[in-house]
């Protein structure tokens, strides 16, 4: 017997939705999306709630989908398949990360720099996430999930694959004092891969900002402070994820000579101008753009082996604004997950 394509789905489902940039996500009553050719219906079990979320609720990150289902960091289980799907069954829990399709014809993608493609399309973006009860994906961009629960795993997908091409950027295990300048859902997830790898981590935060101080030292962290203050030693990389350009020049002012600072981040306020002599002796500044299917493998593989343990903050789908507005000002450790 022929083995079903599609379980009995509901034909509507909750979901979260931007209609206007700077306003609030709308709870609304929509269809549940039919997967495409190529493409999985995922019944989404958790979604955690990045940054880059806020850019784009914020609109920081113009020229979204509208209205759009925000929402990156998928963990569920495929339940419908849509036509010609490899690698997936019915059943599975898989996660749907950032880059959500990319055209693979273009130089970019060619040359394996697939986050770099100019056609590329991105989950909870250009095109429909997770913030709702279901997800079409494209399953090429799927990562299987094994080893963790889907809350535990949804922070990964992000601030997990970012955090570790951010960590590869900076030198991977090769920088023994590695500076980490916001200590959010990306840097308690690349904390635990530094510290397992002998490297000694410095975890700057927000002045004042005791929670997130002692959660730093609590992972492993050598040294925590105020990211106003100055290291007790010159670090030899540095990655910042707080969106905060005033920190840039601060973070190649405490790197030794040759030292990269790594940014991780989509969006960054402005870059203060600063003296060449904080780029001199071969400093170098990187960003981070996006994510590779091979990122998401290496660091899916990785992390249950460390193993990596996220800590999660879980809200019901329809408080996703006020997860939103937590996540802005800091209000937890670790990181938002959506429970639909
Ligand atoms: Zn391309
Ligand atoms: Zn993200």
């Amino acid at each position: 017997m022929e083995r079903p394509r599609v379980l009995e789905t509901a034909e509507t489902m909750r979901a979260m939705r931007l209609h206007t940039p700077g306003e609030p996500l709308v709870p609304e009553t929509v269809s549940v999306p039919h997967p495409g050719t190529g493409e999985v219906l995922v019944r989404v079990l958790a979604c955690g709630v990045c940054r880059t979320d806020l850019h784009v609720v914020d609109g920081e990150l113009t020229k979204p989908k509208l209205p759009v289902i925000p929402g990156h960091e998928i963990v569920g289980r495929v339940e419908a398949l849509g036509e010609n799907v490899a690698g997936f069954e019915i059943g599975d829990l898989v996660g749907v990360p950032w880059l959500g399709w990319t055209c693979g014809d273009c130089e970019h993608c060619r040359a394996g720099r697939e986050n770099l493609c100019p056609k590329a399309e991105f989950t909870g973006y250009t095109r429909d996430g997770g913030y709702a009860e279901y997800t079409a994906a494209d399953a090429r961009y799927c990562f299987a999930v094994s080893g963790y629960t889907a809350e535990a795993a949804a922070p990964l997908l992000c601030a997990g694959l970012i955090g570790y091409r951010s960590w590869r950027m900076a030198g991977g295990d090769e920088p023994h004092r590695l500076g980490v300048y916001g200590f959010g859902a990306a840097a308690h997830i690349l904390a635990q891969v530094a510290v397992a790898r002998g490297q000694q981590v410095y975890a700057f935060t927000r002045p004042g900002d005791t929670a997130a101080q002692d959660f730093a030292r609590r992972l492993g962290a050598v040294w925590v402070g105020g990211a106003d203050e100055t290291p007790p030693e010159r670090l030899d990389a540095a990655i910042l994820f707080a969106p905060v350009g005033d920190l840039v020049p601060t973070a190649l002012s405490h790197v030794r000579p040759g030292g990269r600072v790594v940014s991780g981040g989509i969006h960054m306020s402005d870059i203060p101008s600063f003296p060449y002599r904080l780029l001199w002796e071969e400093r170098s500044l990187h960003s981070v753009a996006n994510l590779t299917r091979r990122d998401g493998e290496e660091f899916l593989a990785l992390a249950p082996t460390i193993p990596v343990q996220t800590e999660t903050r879980p809200y019901p789908l329809e408080q996703a604004n006020q997860a939103l507005d937590d996540l802005r000002q800091g209000r937890f450790t670790g990181a938002a997950v959506l429970i639909p």
